[in-house]
Parts: C-alpha cells; structure tokens; sequence
C-alpha cells in the first residue's frame, strides 16, 4: 500500500502529499537530511561552481561566463541547484552560500585575467533572501577588494520578482551595486511580472531573455514576436540582451536576424568545471562562422 501511494502522491504533485503520510515521513527526512547536510558543505568545501560561456554573436567571442553553483555531495554526487537552492533560502543559508558564489567567482575570473586569458565578465545569480541582506552592498565589494577583480567584470543577475517585491528598496540597492562599478541583468525576463516604467528606472545594463521563450521560437510564431520584441524593447532603453537557452543552429540564425546582442546555451557549450573553461578561454573557442554555405 505504502508504495502505491507513494507512486500515486508523486503522479498527482505535491499538492496530495498530506494524504500520504509514508511519503511525507520520507520526504520530511530527506529534507531533514538534506538541511543538515547544507550547514556543513561550505565548511566542507563541498560547493563548486561551474561556468557557462555568453557568446557575443557579432565578435563571435565568449565575452562573459555565468558562474552556476553545484553541490558535490559526498554520496549523493553532483547536485544541481534546484535541488538545494529553495531549502539554502527558506533556513537563511543562501547567505553565506551565496557570499562564497561571489567570492570565488571573482577570485577565478582574476585568476583567468592573471593567466592571459583574456578579459570575460563574471556573471553570479542571487537570490531574495540575500538581496534583502543588510550587508549585500559591503558582501560585494570586499569580493571585490580581496580578490582584486575590477569591479566592471563582475555581473549580478538578478531576476523581476526580487527587484518587483520592493521597487523603492531594489532601486535604492541597485543603486549602491552600480555605484561599486558592477554590471547588473535581470535574469530570466519574462517570466515575472515588471512594469516597463519600473525598468526604465532600475540601473540595469542587460537583459536575459528567459529560454522558456528561446525553447520554441523557431516553432511558435507567439515566441518569436516576444523575443523580438524583448531584444528591441532592451535596445530602445540601451540595454544589452542575452538570449539563455539557446540550443539548436535555427534559434541562433533567429537571434541573430533580430540583433540579439549575446547567446548563452547548449550550442555553444553546457556549463563545465572552471579548469575547462579555463582551456575554452585558451584555445580561443569561438562560435563557428560557417555552416552549409550561409553565415550565421
Ligand atoms: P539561471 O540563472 O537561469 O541559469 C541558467 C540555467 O539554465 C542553468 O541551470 C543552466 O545550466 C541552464 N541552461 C543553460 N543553457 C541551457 C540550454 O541550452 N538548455 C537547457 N535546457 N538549459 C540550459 P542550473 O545550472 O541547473 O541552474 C539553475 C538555476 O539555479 C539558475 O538558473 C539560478 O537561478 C540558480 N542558481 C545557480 N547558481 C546559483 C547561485 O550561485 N546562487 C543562486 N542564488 N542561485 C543559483
Ligand atoms: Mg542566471
Ligand atoms: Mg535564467
Ligand atoms: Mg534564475
């Protein structure tokens, strides 16, 4: 019976778990085991982060790396961000957590700059919880000041709910941040609600179209008039725009007949470890220019 429930609790979501109180023990344990093991992977060193190329489409040149956070968890493996980040927000320790992020992120990409490897920014995801960190401001520039990284290459993505849920206090923090030198994006566009008055008067340099919209733009008329008009809303406020998610030869060719400025996804390459990225950035990895005759 246990089982049968079980197997049903999870066909039906999360919604019928009270009804199945075998399922909810095991799954209140593993968070348990989970929130246990979370307060001591940093002392552990258990957190690594891997680096995705933004490629610009004009030089064809990876510009920035976005820093993605995994967990390697002695028996568990490599656990991706889903897994852990929600549960790192709801006990608070997104803050240390995600203090570590910035830090190491600057410290490698100094550490690229040091080794010849040219000049990518740095981008770091963050979370509500530390954006309403009292000392988010301080966490940034003493990444900053100790790694030696100038402030222009790192980028803090950010996405509309964080900045929607107090526009004042966003606008005051955001402020701050630009005031340091660093860039800011709003991650995951579209899919949030923001006023277009509202990001008019958020400091922001870049906009990440959401790749739930990139996913079928080559399919779906609706998405392409969206992520058309996302990349010339973005220009007319003088932003830059970056497409995530870009997967296949024809949702590139799309993006760039209407301008996208820079391209993130599995095309160019899946997000890989630093020393990987670090021969990426070596070998002068660049987007190929030619396929079957026809630039693209
Ligand atoms: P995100 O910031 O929107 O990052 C992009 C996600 O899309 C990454 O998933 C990346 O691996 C994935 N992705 C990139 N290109 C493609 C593609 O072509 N196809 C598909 N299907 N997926 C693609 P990942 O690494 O699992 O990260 C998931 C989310 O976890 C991130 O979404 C971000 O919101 C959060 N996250 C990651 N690292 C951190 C961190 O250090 N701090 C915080 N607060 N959040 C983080
Ligand atoms: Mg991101
Ligand atoms: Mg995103
Ligand atoms: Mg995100």
């Amino acid at each position: 019976h246990a089982d049968v429930a079980m197997y049903r609790a999870k066909e039906t979501g999360r919604n019928n778990f009270q009804f199945y109180t075998s399922e909810m023990n095991e799954r209140a344990l593993e968070r348990l085991r989970i929130e246990g093991d979370l307060r001591n992977a940093l002392e552990r060193n258990e957190f690594v982060l891997y680096y995705q190329p933004q490629v610009d489409l004009r030089t064809r040149e990876i510009v920035g790396v976005e820093a993605l956070i995994r967990w390697q968890h002695p028996e568990f493996g490599m656990v991706p961000p889903i897994r852990f980040i929600g549960l790192a927000e709801e006990t608070g320790l997104i803050v240390p957590i995600g203090a570590w992020a910035i830090q190491e992120a600057c410290r490698q990409c100094k550490k690229w700059q040091k080794e010849g490897l040219g000049h990518p920014r740095v981008a770091v995801n963050l979370s509500a919880r530390q954006f309403t960190q009292q000392d988010l401001v301080d966490c940034v520039a003493a990444a900053l000041n100790e790694t030696g990284l100038a402030a222009e290459y790192l980028e803090i993505e950010l996405t509309e709910s964080l900045v929607m849920a107090d526009v004042d206090h966003a606008i005051g923090i955001l402020r701050e941040l630009k005031a340091l030198g660093v860039q800011l994006s709003i991650d995951d566009f579209g899919t949030g609600y923001s006023s277009l008055s509202y990001l008019k008067r958020f400091p922001i340099d870049v906009l990440k179209i959401d790749r739930s919209f990139v996913n079928d733009i080559t399919i779906d008329p609706d998405d392409a008039a969206i992520v058309a008009s996302i990349i010339s809303l973005a220009h007319s406020l003088r932003l830059q725009v970056i497409a995530e998610g870009v997967e296949t030869i024809e949702q590139l060719g799309y993006l760039r007949k209407h301008e996208c400025d820079q391209i993130q996804g599995y095309f160019f390459s899946r997000p890989i470890p630093a020393e990987a990225m670090g021969r990426m950035l070596q070998d002068g990895h660049r987007l190929q220019a030619e396929s079957a005759g026809t630039l693209i």
